[in-house]
């Protein structure tokens, strides 16, 4: 998953939608789908029934967001970014913040 932009654990800002300019951080990509899961944002309500080892009540949730409605937060511009992509003198290919050429991957 090299080429990826968007990876686990990375700090995004989400920038559509009605959580829109909010931060969070990723918990799960599916690159399949190009969605992400980030926690806290983008929350919906489950209304769940009673029975069955549960109390039922209304469970609140993460629901997916395209990839393309996120960008990368770069603490060092304090904004969202766009991502670039360098190799390294051992070969190696990180990704680096386009405003500010800071490495992305530590
Ligand atoms: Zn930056």
């Amino acid at each position: 998953m090299a080429k990826a932009r968007i990876r686990k654990g990375d700090k995004v800002m989400v920038i559509a939608g009605k959580d829109r300019e909010k931060s969070g951080k990723v918990k799960k990509v599916d690159f399949e789908k190009n969605r992400v899961i980030v926690e806290k944002l983008n929350m919906i309500k489950r209304h769940t029934r009673p029975g069955m080892g549960t109390q039922g009540g209304i469970l609140e949730k993460e629901a997916s967001i395209h990839l393309s409605n996120v960008m990368l937060f770069c603490d060092k511009c304090d904004k969202p970014v766009r991502v670039g992509f360098k190799i390294l003198a051992d070969k190696s290919k990180v990704r680096v913040c386009k405003s500010c050429d800071e490495l992305l991957d530590k």
